[in-house]
């Protein structure tokens, strides 16, 4: 039986609350007003802009080479695409379980997705990769979503062996590692977002990294810039552009000069940041998993992951009734997103919903698996108290609605 509504507790805060915006941040950035310097390139003066220093520091933050701004991830893995060589027609090898802008970028490049089944566990599912790496697919676009790091070394020696080429979609992934390594450096090409809802918030805001000299210039290019490429933070030498700058159109793609402003100082927290969601996320799972009807998405022993969301099932629940314990959960404070609903809301779409993709595939694991999976953000500042909670209105939640 449900309790009377004035004896239930509540979550008093919003999950889905943003990173603040460090003070460096908001002075660099009021500061870039003032000058009224919003453009990253300049025609006469010298001075490194901001986006620019973002590239640079990018690159060392991840151990590559180069790295490209853009206005957003899914704008950096279209470029992406582009740079392998990706021809429109061609087929692209994808996650089932991924977030609406990468089936978007591979439709923007006029390629079509083929998708990957997905595991219970939310990761690719490796023997069904395996198979369909076989049947002609040039690329691999490995999203990880919601944070879940596949068995990276399999996935690498996969593609190796198909001869695929690996892009890495890292946008739950900055500063995250499989056994040891950063997620970003297994690519070819690797793409990050600045979305505030991923682990730097810059409001929007894209960077693809890449050792690969050729890769990179034409990155930059395509990124719209202009013949001013020489301004670029983390370029390969002025001679690979000549090989490629009268051939690659501008796509007038580039990064804001406020976006890189707020952004930079956030990355001097990245590792502090990384630690602290652990933390929340290892206590909410803990809690989560000692109810009964609560199965948390298992990690692998490789990974280290940044724990900014959690992935849960209700077991046993038959659709109806999750969706009522939700929508419960939800008066009561607790947001939970929900990939099982018949009509997707906010950033729930799952390849159903994705119509324009025209080709029948048969996906029915991963739809399974989304049928039960339950999303929720964990804010960075998440105490133990607040944890408890969240627990609780589950936990009470599901025992009002199993009778
Ligand atoms: C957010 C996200 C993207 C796209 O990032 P934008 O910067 O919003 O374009 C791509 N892939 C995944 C898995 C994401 O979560």
């Amino acid at each position: 039986m449900n309790k009377p509504a004035d004896k239930q507790v509540s979550l008093r805060r919003d999950l889905s609350d943003p990173l603040p915006i460090p003070d460096a941040g908001i002075d660099k950035a009021i500061e870039i007003m003032r000058s009224g310097r919003l453009f990253r390139y300049g025609e006469f003066s010298g001075g490194a802009s901001e986006v620019a220093l973002l590239e640079r520091d990018f690159a060392a933050l991840l151990g590559r080479r180069y790295a490209a701004a853009f206005n957003s991830c899914g704008s950096a893995i279209f470029v992406a695409l582009k740079c392998v060589g990706i021809q429109p027609g061609d087929s692209v090898l994808v996650n089932g379980f991924t977030l609406a802008p990468v089936p978007g970028a591979i439709e923007h490049a006029g390629a079509k997705p083929v998708f990957v089944e997905c595991a219970d566990e939310c990761r690719i599912d490796l023997q069904d990769l395996e198979s369909k790496a076989a049947g002609g697919a040039r690329v691999l676009l490995m999203s990880h979503m919601r944070g879940h790091l596949a068995d990276m070394d399999a996935v690498v020696a996969i593609c190796e062996r198909a001869g695929i080429v690996l892009v890495e979609d890292c946008a739950h992934t900055l500063g995250a590692r499989w056994n040891g390594r950063l997620s970003g450096t297994f690519g070819s090409i690797s793409c990050f977002s600045l979305q505030s809802f991923k682990h730097i918030n810059a409001g929007e805001g894209g960077v693809l990294v890449t050792d690969d000299d050729d890769i990179a210039a034409q990155a930059i290019l395509y990124s719209g810039s202009y013949m001013l490429y020489a301004q670029n933070g983390a370029r390969p030498d002025l001679e690979v552009f000549e090989r490629y700058k009268r051939d690659i159109p501008n796509l007038s793609l580039r990064m804001h000069e406020l976006t890189a402003a707020v952004a930079r100082p956030q990355l001097d927290l990245l590792a502090s940041r990384v630690r602290q969601w652990a933390r929340n996320y290892d206590l909410l799972a803990r809690l989560l998993d000692e109810i009964n009807e609560v199965q948390v998405a298992q990690r692998l022993r490789g990974e280290d992951y940044v724990g900014s969301s959690i992935q849960f099932r209700i077991l046993s629940l038959a659709p109806g009734q999750i969706c009522n314990v939700l929508d419960a959960c939800g008066k009561r404070g607790v947001d939970i997103k929900w990939f099982g609903r018949n009509e997707a809301q906010g950033f729930t779409s799952t390849w159903r919903d994705w119509r324009y993709v025209c080709d029948p595939q048969d996906l029915s694991q991963t739809t399974r698996m989304l049928e039960r999976l339950c999303d929720m953000r964990i804010p960075i500042d998440l105490d133990r108290e607040e944890a408890g909670i969240i627990a609780q209105i589950i936990s009470e939640e599901i025992a009002a609605h199993s009778a």
